[in-house]
Order: structure tokens, then sequence, then C-alpha cells
């Protein structure tokens, strides 16, 4: 596994490849890999001749009150993971390569980016799109991964790469959970004990929701204080939002129909937390 810092490297390698017809697949992540990262790369590694990953806490996504300072970065750890997947490339880029050069240019997206995150951090989606335009630009991938664990993230970014035209095909890789249902995020380990047995609720109230709409229930107001009810009866979890919308659109919904997105935001102390499932409602 090469490992890369400058733009100019990779771009000078990525060309070589490319002059040899090899197929490359990206997977862009902020580290701390765990098994949610770890099965996006192994799909690039089975659909491309190439993969790449960039591993960038990107601090202009995180608000001022945001974890930047803490968030982990175990970089040795990462490695190890990263090359036993069969990782080719690892592009570990600094603030001075992403940002360096005082930068005047923002990537946003509209309508999208105002709901549910984007409400409760107003500055986040920017940032992402920013840097994944940026990154999309210097790896030209065929295929980019991400994961449905960042519902909204997809949704935005997918706009993002039709508006601008990019020519990268967006795979988006299902959750990957603990045992117990708790979906792998690098935040995970910041839960105590007592926000880790009760963290389990956000998955459990989301596959409950499911059976309801199973069941015949169609309003959307129920579900989602179906949701808001088991989760405070179950733990000591501060919601921040429970959102029950149009799966392409993230419009709000009344009455269920067709693909549905049910998404979450719940604190345990500090710690914030995000899931969310999809249902087809006939
Ligand atoms: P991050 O390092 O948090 O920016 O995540 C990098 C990519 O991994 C994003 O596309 C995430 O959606 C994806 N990801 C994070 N956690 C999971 C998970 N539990 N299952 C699947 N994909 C995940």
């Amino acid at each position: 596994m090469l490992v890369i810092k400058s733009v100019t490297s990779l771009r000078s390698k990525l060309k070589q490849y490319k002059k040899q017809n090899k197929s490359i697949g990206f997977v862009p992540t902020m580290g701390a890999l765990h098994d949610g990262h770890l099965s996006l790369i192994k799909k690039a590694r089975e659909q491309n001749d190439i993969v790449v990953i960039s591993i960038y806490v990107n601090p202009t996504q995180f608000s001022p009150s945001e974890d930047l300072k803490q968030y982990p970065r175990p970089l040795k750890q990462d490695k190890v993971l990263a090359e036993a997947c069969g990782v080719n490339i690892l592009f570990l880029p600094d603030d001075q390569t992403m940002y360096g050069k005082s930068p005047l240019t923002t990537v946003t997206v509209d309508q999208l980016t105002k709901t549910m995150e984007g409400k409760s951090r107003p500055t986040h989606f920017a940032g992402v799109t920013t840097i994944v335009a940026k990154l999309m630009n210097i790896v030209q991938p065929d295929k980019i991964y991400f994961g449905q664990k960042d519902a909204q993230q997809v949704i935005v970014i997918k706009k993002m790469a039709q508006d601008l035209h990019f020519d990268t095909k967006i795979v988006v890789c299902p959750i990957i959970r603990e045992k117990d249902g708790l979906a792998l995020s690098s935040r995970n380990t910041y839960l105590n004990d007592n926000h880790r047995r009760e963290s389990v609720i956000l998955y459990q109230s989301l596959k409950l929701a499911r059976q309801k709409i199973k069941n015949g229930e169609k309003k959307s107001k129920i579900i989602v204080d179906f949701i808001r009810e088991n989760i405070l009866n179950h733990s000591h979890g501060k919601i921040d939002y429970i959102a029950c919308v149009d799966a392409e659109l993230l419009k709000d919904i009344k009455t269920l129909h067709g693909k549905v997105l049910i998404a979450l935001a719940v604190k345990f102390g500090t710690t914030r937390l995000i899931d969310n499932i999809i249902v087809e409602v006939q």
C-alpha cells in the first residue's frame, strides 16, 4: 500500500493506472476505521482494479462546538486495517494540502441540507460537499463509496455529483451494526458503559416502527411519536430529531407511501448518534 500525502504525487500515480485502463474505486473517510468503513473498502476491492482511500478529518464539517480536536486518529491501526483489506493507495492529506491556499470556493447544496442533520448542524453539509468535491476532483474515480449510515449525506452528495456533472458512479453500502444493533461509528468509543447499553434503543425503536408500518400504520406523526416515546421510556437519550420523510427528496410526508426514510439523531451525554432505516410502504 502506497501512502501519499500530496495531490501532485497522487495525481501522477493515478495517471499511470488510468493509462493502463485500470478502474479506480475511492472510499473517502475520516479514519478511525471500523467494520463499517471496511465494508465500503471491501466492496471497492471487489469492483475495481485499484482501491484508493483517504483519511482526512475535515475541519470544515465540524462546528466550533463539535469534537474536531478529540476526534479519534489511530493512524497506525488504520494503516494496518487498510492494507489488510487490499487498499492500493492511502491518501493522507493535511490541512495545508486541502485548504492551504486561502480558498474562496465552497460547494453547497440547497434545500436538501436544510432539514434533519442540516437543521442541527447548519454548516456541516457545506463542509462535506466541499471536501468531497475536492477529493472527487483530485482522484476522479470510476466509483466512489458511501455508507447508508449517513443517509442524508448520500442524498446530498448524489445531488451535488449530478449538478456538477461528476463522471463517477456513487455506490451506497448498507449500514454495518454491532451484534446488538448499534450502528458502527467512530464516535461510539466516546460512549460510557451506561450510554452504550442504552444506545441499542435507537435501532430497536426503528425496527419496531418498521413493524408498526408493516402492520398497517400510515401516519408519519404516529410513527415519529411512537419512536420518541420508546426512546424516552427506555433511555436517557436526548432526542435531536426524528424524521419520517420521502427517501429521495427528504420532504416531510403526512401519509406514508413509497420509499420512506426514518432517520434520527439522539445525544447520549455529549455523544450524538445517528441511525436510520428505509421502509417500502405499499
Ligand atoms: P466517516 O469516516 O465517518 O466520514 O465515514 C466514512 C464513510 O463510512 C461514510 O460514507 C460513512 O457513511 C461510512 N460509514 C460509517 N459508519 C458506517 C457503518 N456503520 N456502516 C456503513 N458505512 C458506514
